[in-house]
Formats: structure tokens, C-alpha cells, sequence
């Protein structure tokens, strides 16, 4: 976690040992296509391209960044509006909030869960796992018989750099 700060890549679970694992793109590709079929849809260059992009990045991406990314490929914004939904509903990328109330996305297939600190200051998103938290949560859920799909932890704040430059 330590070296977590000094990283310039935010997407510390990814790639180093789960990207770097053999198959791991073709797995997720496929899961794609074969999500794609279910919903009687075509697995399209311009669909494959932007789950390539995802898969490449090291840092949570916006869908302006990878319209402006995908652009020179003729990729339109409604298209990539459009397959980051389709994305989500495949649940290969997952949402977090950013500094500035935005939405940014990352790959969620293969990865492990964990949550993430926002840096107003920066707008870097540092993750992380909380399994002491994990642990309470999922006791409070079964006393209030509630059984949860997802969540989501987003600490907003400022990081260790900014706050030691103020
Ligand atoms: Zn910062
Ligand atoms: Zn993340």
C-alpha cells in the first residue's frame, strides 16, 4: 500500500499481476463476446477497440478521455456512451466518482475489490483494500437482513503529497 503514493499509475491491482497474466485480455474479450451474443449483438471493431482501451489504461477513465482517445479511430461519442453501458452491464468495468463529481471507469473482471481515495486537491484516485471494513459491513448486513449486489467506498480528501506541499 505504502508505494501506493508514489505510483504514478493509479490502477495498482492492474496491470502488474493481473493484466501480466497470460490469457487475461482474450479471457475478458471473450466474455465480452459472448455477453454481446446473449443480447443479440455484434461484437464490432469499434466495440473491441474500446474494450482494448480499457484494458491498456492504468488510471480510471472518463468518457471524455476515451472519446478524445478513440476519436482518431472515427469512434463518435454516442458510441462510446453506448459501449461503456454495455460494459457495465457486462460488469467488466465498474464506476467511481472523481474529484469533481464526475463519473470515471475502470476494468472490474479479474480484479479484486477494493475501494478508493479521491484527492480533491490532485484528482488522483488511490486504491485500496479495506478488509476490516469489508468485514463489519457484511455483519451489519446479515443482522439488518439486507443482502447486497455491490457497493461502493469513495473517500474524498487530500493525499499525502498535497497535503505535506500545503
Ligand atoms: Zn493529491
Ligand atoms: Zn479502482
Amino acid at each position: 500500500m505504502g508505494n501506493a503514493m508514489d505510483n504514478k499509475k493509479e490502477l495498482i491491482y492492474f496491470p502488474t499481476w493481473t493484466a501480466g497474466r497470460k490469457g487475461y485480455t482474450e479471457k475478458i474479450q471473450t466474455v465480452f463476446q459472448e455477453k454481446l451474443i446473449e443480447k443479440d449483438l455484434v461484437y464490432t471493431t469499434q466495440r473491441a477497440a474500446i474494450l482494448d482501451y480499457f484494458l491498456r489504461a492504468d488510471k480510471h477513465l472518463s468518457q471524455e478521455e476515451l472519446y478524445v482517445a478513440l476519436k482518431p479511430r472515427g469512434i463518435g461519442k454516442v458510441t462510446v456512451f453506448r459501449t461503456i453501458k454495455l460494459l457495465e452491464e457486462c460488469e467488466i468495468i465498474d464506476k467511481v466518482e472523481d474529484a469533481k463529481g464526475g463519473l470515471r471507469y475502470e476494468i472490474k473482471s479479474e480484479r479484486p475489490h477494493h475501494d478508493h481515495l479521491v484527492c480533491l486537491s490532485c484528482t488522483k484516485i488511490i486504491e485500496l483494500q479495506w478488509p476490516e471494513l469489508e468485514k463489519i459491513q457484511s455483519k451489519i448486513m446479515r443482522k439488518t437482513n439486507f443482502t447486497p449486489y455491490y457497493h461502493r467506498h469513495e473517500v474524498f480528501g487530500m493525499c499525502h503529497e498535497c497535503s505535506s506541499k500545503g
